[in-house]
């Protein structure tokens, strides 16, 4: 069922007792909303605790509370009256899922999340999670600390390519300019958010070396098996290279991340990527997308071009 913000608020208000989540292979906004949300409620008084079921990209660890996020054990439970899951549906949670069978109030900006059997607050239009967390944070009565702003700011960061992409709005931009106010360095953040290990470097390398072109140059992918991906742990940026390709409209990496599981990134200037996305079994924002396609890496190549081939062909 769909709520207003201020349900979302009163929901998270009357209980004591929360849970905090957000989907795995977790980026800036994953971390930094989930972040936010815990600093504000701990402030309020409540009891409140991040769980993630996956590992966090170094860049990330220097967000204030960083430390505090645990990540669920196979069958743990945890005893909360509320679990608040952030920027993603239900199926990008992993074993957070079954930490509680306490109540779901679920916030999220991606246009895939339908909401199915959960209340959920979902404003498309929003840059980023981060970016609805600061409103809630006045429905809440939280005060913003220099600490919650860099999470915040962090997410608005990240999801924008630092306020560049289409989502960018003028609320985004006032958001981000209120978090400076209360305290936030922005160059800090740049600075901690660009560094990649020198492996992940001749990774792109790497990814760059595989580039295959398609569809009379409008869609550009990169490629990476299995033997060159385990050699560094992070691909974050690495499909922006060849987005900019002039006559690109679509771009892709396939990461084959372990025998039979590809991972897919997807970047457009104009085809629906999420609309491809979600057939493959993903989801994501119009412009931004991505699914994982449990098959070789070559049948998975074949799959995705021929998804996206379909949608540009349109
Ligand atoms: P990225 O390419 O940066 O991993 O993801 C781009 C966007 O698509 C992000 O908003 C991300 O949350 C979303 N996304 C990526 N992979 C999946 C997926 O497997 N399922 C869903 N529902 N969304 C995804
Ligand atoms: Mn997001």
């Amino acid at each position: 069922m769909l709520i207003t913000l201020t349900e979302a608020a009163r929901r998270i208000k009357a209980t004591n007792k929360i849970l905090i989540t957000a989907h795995v292979q977790p980026d800036g906004d994953a971390i930094g909303s989930t972040l936010a949300l815990m600093q504000m409620l701990r402030a309020l008084g409540k009891s409140a605790q991040i769980f993630i079921d996956d590992t966090v990209r170094k860049n990330l660890h220097m967000l204030p509370s960083f430390e505090e996020i645990r990540r669920p054990k196979p069958d743990e439970k945890f005893d909360a009256d509320l679990m608040v899951v952030l920027d993603t549906s239900l199926d990008r949670i992993g074993n957070a899922r079954k930490l509680t069978d306490a109540p779901i109030v679920n916030i999220d900006h991606h246009v895939t999340n339908k909401g199915e059997g959960v209340d959920l607050y979902v404003e498309t239009k929003a840059a980023a999670t981060c970016e609805i967390i600061f409103k809630l944070a006045a429905e809440l009565d939280a005060t913003i600390t220099p600490e919650i702003a860099t999470c915040l700011y962090t997410g608005l960061a990240t999801d924008t390519g630092f306020f560049q992409f289409s989502n960018t709005r003028a609320e985004t931009l006032a958001a981000a300019s209120e978090l400076i106010k209360l305290g936030v360095s922005p160059h800090f953040i740049s600075e901690q958010l660009e560094k990649k290990s020198l492996a992940e470097v001749r990774g792109l390398s790497a990814a760059l070396n595989s580039l295959k072109m398609f569809y009379g140059d409008k869609v550009a992918g990169m490629i990476l098996d299995h033997a060159t991906a385990k050699t560094f742990d992070s691909t974050e940026g690495f499909i922006d290279e060849i987005r900019v390709i002039e006559t690109v409209d679509v771009a892709f990496l396939l990461t084959e991340k372990a025998p039979n599981v590809c991972r897919v990134s997807m970047r457009s200037k104009g085809v629906n990527v999420a609309q491809i996305a979600d057939k493959l079994g993903g989801g994501g924002h119009v412009r931004a997308a991505g699914c994982t396609l449990k098959m070789p890496l070559d049948e998975a190549e074949k799959i995705l071009v021929a998804a996206i081939g379909e949608a540009v062909d349109n």
